[in-house]
């Protein structure tokens, strides 16, 4: 394609919260070829396997929706309609349930793959104008539990550091994520740095033998759902080191001392046998990071997808807090986007319990100034249904309609047979798709075809706060139209104002204007400027600097109403499904290096299908000797939810009495027996919401 090119575009890698710069290539075909970015501060070039082989995904058009389709029954087949026909009928059909059951009545069901101006206007039509707080997303299933953490330790959801001081820490703590294969750009950098710096220390906590303990320096092998014990036990060893930056915790922290006698109820011995690692390594990780001048904590579903997610992440901020290794080069809590714009779904609210610019829902003067803004309704100060609470509501009838939206939540959520009867049970169910292949296609009474990465224009936020432009480089294919555009034109056809957009850049300026005054005020930011500046992180204020902002908390001033940072006492006590004689193994899931989510893009091309073919049940060497696995044979494996049946990979990099399952693969064929979430655990963290995909209790037989 290079050879013949026409045109090249500058766009953003649309799979993971790193955020990588792609240089996108169009010859006169149409066909597109991606490289990495040369130019672009987060990536200098570089790409991982899944961002080079983007543009398969994009260039194979085999799979896509093309047209929009409905039918009046479930029994009968999807007929080909019009947009006007299916965007009529939906309004008719919400508009009925709404009438007569309320607003609360339907729902919307969205990803942290929508650009930050889809999320915007869904956000607007469901909490300004159709009265609803029911609109959430699947960075519910990902980063809820970093979001409700940040906001009780800083005063709100915001990731401190930038990238660029990953060059200036000499410790990282990196716990439940193994980068190497989830963010592999950024691991290069944190790679590139220790090969530069021998001596700087990592540490990595994982009850798995990953790629990212490779460069380790000290590998704590933990004990699954022990993280809390384990963060708590290094605090202890610091505060008896005196290895805590006193002046930090005095004037700028809160809750030190309830924090210190907590961490000092448990020997660390004790903590080091419930954790399943030794004392020893416990105070050497507390040493490296005490003798760290930059010092940098960073995990992503290890803590986040877990019953006690919030406390996890807590406890792990604490660190941070309790050495002063925030708001300065080289220092604070890095948390690991899994999806490339879930914080420019935050921005704008879209969550259920969230308003515009990190607004609080159950604050008054938020939903008032949100609602002037709009022009709209009153904002119901009712918190909306969240992920898994949707599915649950369909089932017991609370729930009428909803809306699906660039997400496939019959592979990804959790106890996902029950969201299968939940959908079975829906009155009325949209799915807006550009893949054929999700199962969520079977259960839909209108099929909305949507333009995918390159097809539309429109803004993400990675992980460090940075927002890029994304151009339209190629046209949808047959009727499909960004999902911008189909909420407006919905929008304006169930009567409401305010959905008159020109387009992405319009919506964008009104998203903006909302942040101003706020802790990301990005008042000052436009396509314009990002066009002509390339990516900037927030906040960007009027006349602020030209890059934005790198880091927050500089001035140690938090978002807290006492400007100090809070150290929360946070327990450590394990809530998950535990084993027993019935379950006795410890399940925990997680993604492969070359898929990305439920593979409906992924999963098209043949080099990234190399890795893993298909899906495995990874056992220690002994529990499988003890059920008579041998490599390659099927297992099969049991909760009280359901079952699976896939090939045993036997390895030692797992604990006893642990065993993993890859999270991407769905139905094949009809036959779900590949799902792991035929097996996770609905609990779900009580304060986040987001779902203990980490740990259930599971039996293992040879089939
Ligand atoms: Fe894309 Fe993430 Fe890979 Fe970068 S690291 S190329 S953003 S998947």
């Amino acid at each position: 394609v290079k050879k013949q090119q026409t045109d090249t575009s500058a766009s953003t890698c649309c799979y993971c919260g790193v955020g990588c710069g792609v240089l996108v290539h169009k010859d006169k075909s149409g066909q597109i070829l991606v490289e990495g970015d040369k130019k672009h501060p987060v990536n200098s070039g570089m790409l991982c396997s899944k961002g080079l082989n983007l543009h398969y995904t994009v260039n194979d058009t085999s799979d896509r929706l093309l047209y929009p389709q409905m039918r009046y029954n479930k029994s009968m087949p999807m007929q080909r309609v019009s947009w006007d026909e299916a965007l009529d009928r939906t309004v008719a059909v919400f508009k009925t349930f709404i009438d007569k059951y309320g607003p609360d009545s339907v729902a919307f069901y969205a990803s942290g793959q929508c650009l930050t101006e889809e999320y915007y206007v869904i956000n607007k039509l469901m909490k300004g104008f159709i009265g609803s707080n029911n609109i959430d997303t699947n960075s519910r299933l990902c980063m809820s539990s970093a979001v409700a953490a940040y906001k009780m330790a800083l005063g709100e959801d915001s990731m401190p550091l930038c990238y660029n001081d990953i060059e200036l820490a000499d410790c990282f703590y990196v716990t439940g994520a193994n980068p190497a294969w989830c963010h592999p750009v950024l691991w290069r950098r944190v790679e590139a740095h220790k090969a530069a710096n021998p001596e700087i220390k990592i540490i990595v906590v994982d009850p798995r033998v990953t790629d990212t303990c490779s460069i380790a320096d000290l590998h704590l092998q933990l004990n699954p759902g022990t993280d809390v014990t384990l963060n708590h036990a290094i605090g202890r060893v610091l505060i008896e080191n005196g290895d805590i930056d006193l002046e930090f915790v005095t004037n700028y922290s809160e809750g030190f001392e309830q924090y210190s006698a907590l961490v000092f109820e448990k020997s660390v011995a004790e903590s080091a046998k419930i954790c399943g690692v030794s004392e020893h390594n416990i105070r050497v990780a507390a040493k490296y990071i005490a003798e760290a001048k930059g010092f940098i904590s960073m995990w992503t579903m290890g803590l986040n997808q877990s019953s006690i997610g919030v406390n996890k992440n807590l406890s792990l901020i604490n660190l941070n807090l309790i050495t002063g290794h925030i708001g300065k080069p080289g220092s604070g809590p890095m948390s690991l986007t899994g999806q490339p714009n879930a914080m420019g779904g935050r921005e704008v609210g879209g969550l259920a319990n969230l308003l515009p610019a990190h607004r609080d829902l159950g604050n008054p003067l938020h939903r008032e100034e949100v609602q002037k803004f709009w022009g709209g309704k009153l904002i119901n100060p009712k918190a909306g249904l969240t992920a898994t609470e949707m599915f649950e509501a369909l089932n017991d009838g609370r729930l009428k309609a909803i809306w699906i939206l660039c997400t496939n939540p019959l592979t990804s959520l959790p106890n996902v047979r029950l969201a299968e009867e939940a959908l079975r049970k829906a009155k009325f169910v949209v799915v807006q798709e550009i893949s054929n292949k999700p199962e969520t296609l079977d259960y839909a009474d209108v099929i909305l075809p949507a333009a995918g990465w390159a097809e539309k224009e429109g803004t993400m936020t990675n992980s460090e706060r940075r927002i890029s432009y994304l151009n339209k480089i190629i046209e949808a294919p047959g009727e499909a139209l960004p999902d911008a555009e189909i909420i407006c034109r919905f929008a304006r056809k169930m009567g409401y104002k305010g959905f008159d957009f020109t387009g992405p850049s319009e919506i964008f300026d009104e998203h903006v204007k909302l942040t101003a005054k706020t802790n990301m005020d990005m008042s000052g930011l436009s396509y314009t400027i990002l066009k002509e500046q390339g990516t900037v992180q927030w906040p960007y204020k009027k006349r602020g600097p030209a890059q934005g902002t790198q880091r927050l908390f500089i001035d140690k001033q938090f978002y807290t109403d006492s400007k100090k940072a809070i150290i929360q006492s946070v327990p450590d006590t394990l809530t998950s499904e535990f084993p027993d004689s019935n379950f006795p193994f410890i399940l925990t899931t997680g993604r492969i290096r070359d898929q990305w989510h439920t593979m409906s893009k992924t999963g098209k091309v043949n080099k990234l299908n190399q890795h893993y073919q298909q899906s495995f049940l990874e056992i220690h060497p002994i529990d499988a000797a003890e059920l008579k696995i041998v490599e390659g044979d099927i297992a099969v494996i049991r909760s009280r939810r359901g079952e699976v049946r896939v090939k045993a990979i036997i390895s030692p990099q797992i604990k006893r009495g642990v065993v993993f399952l890859p999270m991407h693969w769905g139905k094949i064929l009809g036959s779900d027996l590949n799902r792991v979430n035929n097996l996770t655990s609905d609990q779900v963290d009580p304060i986040s919401k987001e779902p203990d995909f980490k740990y259930c209790a599971v039996n293992v037989i040879k089939y």
